[in-house]
């Protein structure tokens, strides 16, 4: 298996768009010689790729989570017309992109394709500060926290052996501490069982669903529409796509068509995802109070924190609605009907790690829970490919549990492979081809 696709594709493409000024200080970029929008900034901006003179593709962006927003946003700052469609709008409650947060981290010595993953990460940490930046003057909250990651463990693991090598390899910032030093620094935390905790400073978090809402309405302030409806399955997979059907019987028809259904892929194109995308296991989140008037587990004086198998955070403001915990998960197939409420049968294994590392908070009540769905894929990368049968079509997804963060840099990407920027023979556009293998029947439980 590629290793993300070698040093060539990913140079090129972080070259290419730091080179090109490209991302999101470019605001609103040249659309067909007009201007597109109102951040109009002093900074060199890309090319678009739709130049004067051209006519502009019309894209259809079917589901607006990350992947479909982020896709949205940058194909129209490159100059392409761009509806996007949802079932029921940006960052609603059954997507995966709907919940209240995310972590950014770069930490992947454990995937295959770690160091890419790793790379797009730092990049997007960039990226995520600069659209709060960009949009400060909007009066829209701050979406990103830079809260620090800490990675604590009874040993040097291979894990983050592997990890320091990535972050040496990309000249990333970071510090390996003791469990005294841990204690010292985030009084807070205890360390019963740990010996090693690995420290990435820049690592953060994203206030997720306000981020999601945020792009969405840069988006359509920039020309971009946005079309509430379901769209139906194709009746084939086996022709190009000549327009959407919606469930109320209507149609959209565009010159080529992009999905970015997170969840809903293998139930959307049985054909080619069904088993090559594993959806049935999702994942549980608690956000737990916090002491009144105790700031000790707030931001940003608390980093996130990763203990084996339980990733989680410090309450945000500014509305703080908790210190954040993600343990387990329970099975779900449909992401239409899934149980997405946590029953109190699974409780016990946030109490039992929040006893160990942050006994204070062990006896306090959960604000709320979230639930969603774990996306796999065969190659344990994302998916980004035309369908192949249906030849105007993209698929966009397979976030598993690390998608989220790279939203601003996967959605340019995107753009760049559907407008034709980004050839097939790209080394990194080939590492996330779906693959002809399928998964086993009892494989690709929650990555
Ligand atoms: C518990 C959990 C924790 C996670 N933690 C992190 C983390 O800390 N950091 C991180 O980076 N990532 C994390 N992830 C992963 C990340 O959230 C996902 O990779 C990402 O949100 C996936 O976005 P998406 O656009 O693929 O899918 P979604 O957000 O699910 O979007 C798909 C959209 O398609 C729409 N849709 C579906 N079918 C149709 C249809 N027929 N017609 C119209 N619209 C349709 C849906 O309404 C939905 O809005 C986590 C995931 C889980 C489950």
């Amino acid at each position: 298996m590629s290793d993300g696709g070698g040093d060539f594709g990913r140079r090129r493409f972080l070259q290419g768009m730091a080179g090109a000024g490209a991302g999101l200080a470019v605001g609103g970029g040249s659309l067909l010689g007009q201007t597109a929008g109102p951040d109009q900034g002093s900074e060199p901006r890309r090319a678009p790729a739709v130049r004067t003179g051209q006519v502009a593709p019309d894209v259809a962006v079917v589901g607006a989570g990350a992947f479909g927003v982020w896709t949205a946003l940058h194909l129209r700052r490159q100059g392409a017309r761009v509806t996007l469609v949802d079932q029921h709008g940006p960052a609603n409650s059954r997507a995966t992109s709907g919940g209240e947060t995310r972590g950014v981290r770069t930490s992947y010595g454990d995937r295959p394709h770690g160091r890419q993953w790793g790379e797009w990460a730092a990049e997007a940490m960039e990226r995520w500060k600069a659209w709060d930046e960009e949009h400060a003057s909007d009066l829209l909250p701050p979406v990103y926290f830079t809260t620090g990651d800490v990675i604590l463990r009874d040993e040097l693991t291979p894990f983050l052996e592997r990890t320091m090598e990535n972050w040496d390899a990309m000249g990333h910032a970071y510090e390996l501490l003791d469990a005294d030093e841990v204690r010292r620094r985030w009084p807070a935390i205890h360390t019963p069982d740990v010996s090693v905790a690995l420290y990435e400073p820049a690592a953060g978090v994203v206030r997720a669903r306000r981020a999601i809402e945020s792009v969405a309405q840069v988006f359509l302030r920039e020309g971009g529409e946005l079309r509430i409806g379901r769209v139906r399955p194709p009746d084939s997979e086996g022709a190009p796509l000549e327009a959407l059907s919606f469930e109320d019987g209507s149609t959209l028809s565009a010159d080529t068509y992009v999905f970015a259904l997170g969840p809903w892929l293998p139930k959307y194109f049985p054909e080619l995802l069904g088993t090559r995308v594993r959806v049935r296991t999702l994942g549980h989140v608690y956000y737990v109070a916090t002491p009144p008037g105790d700031d000790r587990f707030q931001y940003p004086n608390l980093p996130s924190y990763n203990v084996p198998g339980v990733t989680g955070w410090p309450a945000l403001p500014s509305d703080f609605r908790g210190f954040r915990i993600r343990t387990g998960g329970h099975r779900g197939d449909d992401p239409d009907t899934s149980v997405r409420w946590i029953d109190e049968e699974y409780h016990d294994r946030p109490r039992e790690v929040l006893g160990r590392y942050f006994p204070d908070l062990a006896d306090l009540p959960f604000n709320e829970t979230r639930a969603c769905h774990y996306c796999g894929t065969v190659t344990r990368n994302f998916y980004i490919d035309r369908h192949g049968g249906m030849e105007n079509a993209w698929i966009a997804g397979g976030g598993s549990a690390e998608a989220f963060k790279q939203g601003p840099v996967l959605g340019e990407f995107i753009a760049g492979r559907v407008l034709g920027e980004i050839p097939d023979e790209d080394e990194l556009a080939r590492s996330f081809r779906i693959p002809d293998e399928e998964f086993e029947a009892d494989e690709g439980g929650p990555d």
